[in-house]
């Protein structure tokens, strides 16, 4: 499982999926709307941040309005427009940073370093199967899992609480990668690369439809903001994993 084998084949399946469609590029710029209206409205979150201007509160509230849907349908059926993967860390809640508080709009996937493991794959064969237009996996700075893994990378102590964790990061990361927020893009990378290249069926038929996508981020916990990792930054970086 925490073995990587990166194949031509492998990277060319990563970068179809990373080629958003129209679609998948609207809900990437309706993510970036969201996260600026999130840093926008920091008052409404933290406690040492100005209160929100009235129009930057109403802007946010018309964004989260187009979002909303229809409760009768959603108590039948879900419908997610975008799938998150991300850290379970408490500051770096999807449905915040993003300003998509509708229901029934996004599906999260959350454990301690946004960590593509057996059951996190097997949860987003639910998205997949419902047509999700954007999957996205997101990783953070000072992220604790990647500090911890960092951390052992760069002593012999090993650290037994979170050994699965970091065995899964830190075995196939490239040996020069030792910075805790390196170790995070890298990460993601190889979530990208694992979904893509996956075994399970409803995740590799919406992938050859072409109506799901793929996308990586990276969320600064300092600047709040969310950067989203081009194709040729991914492939670099696991392309070092076969040198
Ligand atoms: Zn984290």
């Amino acid at each position: 499982m925490t073995d990587l084998f990166i194949s031509d084949e492998g990277l060319k399946k990563l970068e179809q999926s990373m080629n958003l469609s129209l679609d998948a590029k609207k809900i990437q710029e309706e993510l970036v709307i969201g996260n600026n209206l999130f840093k926008e409205n920091l008052g409404l979150y933290f406690s040492d941040k100005p209160e929100p201007s009235p129009e930057a509160i109403k802007k946010l509230s018309e964004f989260q309005k187009k979002l909303r849907v229809n409760s009768q349908e959603a108590s039948e059926h879900q419908e997610p427009k975008v799938a998150i993967v991300g850290c379970s860390d408490s500051r770096v809640t999807p449905h915040i940073i993003f300003s998509r508080l509708a229901l029934n709009d996004t599906f999260s996937v959350l454990n301690a370093g946004n960590i593509l493991s057996p059951v996190a794959l097997e949860s987003l064969n639910v998205p997949a199967s419902h047509n999700t237009t954007l999957i996205l996996f997101l990783g953070h700075t000072n992220c604790g899992a990647m500090n911890a893994c960092a951390k052992e990378r760069t002593s012999l102590q090993k650290n037994q609480n979170m050994a699965i964790i970091i065995d899964t990061i830190g075995k196939s990361a490239p040996k020069e990668i030792k910075n805790a927020d390196e170790l995070a893009v890298y990460n993601v990378a190889m979530d990208l690369y694992n979904f893509v290249n996956s075994n399970n069926d409803g995740i590799k038929k919406a992938l050859e439809s072409g109506i799901t996508k793929v996308a990586g981020a990276i969320y600064d916990m300092k600047t709040f903001s969310v950067s989203f990792l081009d194709y040729i930054t991914v492939a670099n970086l696991l392309n070092k994993v076969r040198e």
